[in-house]
């Protein structure tokens, strides 16, 4: 299997050209955009795509990535939730609920 060429925009450079495989295709809460590294200035170039165009993209072999990762990892909130299930956060709360 070849990889398609595709004709991408760079802010810097301007038209690009890049190969399927350069491209990475991020969908996070129905907005879609696609990735790449700029061949020129190793820019990393977002572009959002109109909805119509994704599975054109996907057609022509484009990957797609993970969104960027959480603000909170899963590991801080697996300790987030850990603190929740300690019995004397609780009983502090019950201590400032009577005021004492
Ligand atoms: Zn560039």
């Amino acid at each position: 299997m070849s990889d398609s060429f595709v004709r991408a925009t760079c802010p810097t450079c301007g038209d690009v050209v890049l190969t399927t495989a350069d491209i990475g295709l991020q969908t996070d809460h129905g907005q879609s955009a696609f990735l790449f590294a700029c061949p020129r200035c190793h820019e990393h170039v977002t572009r959002e795509v109109p909805a119509g165009i994704i599975h054109i993209l996907q057609a022509a072999g484009v990957h797609e990535v993970s969104p960027e990762p959480e603000l909170i990892g899963a590991d801080e909130l697996a300790d987030f939730l850990a603190d929740f299930e300690r019995v004397d956060c609780l009983d502090q709360l019950r201590r400032l609920d009577h005021g004492a």
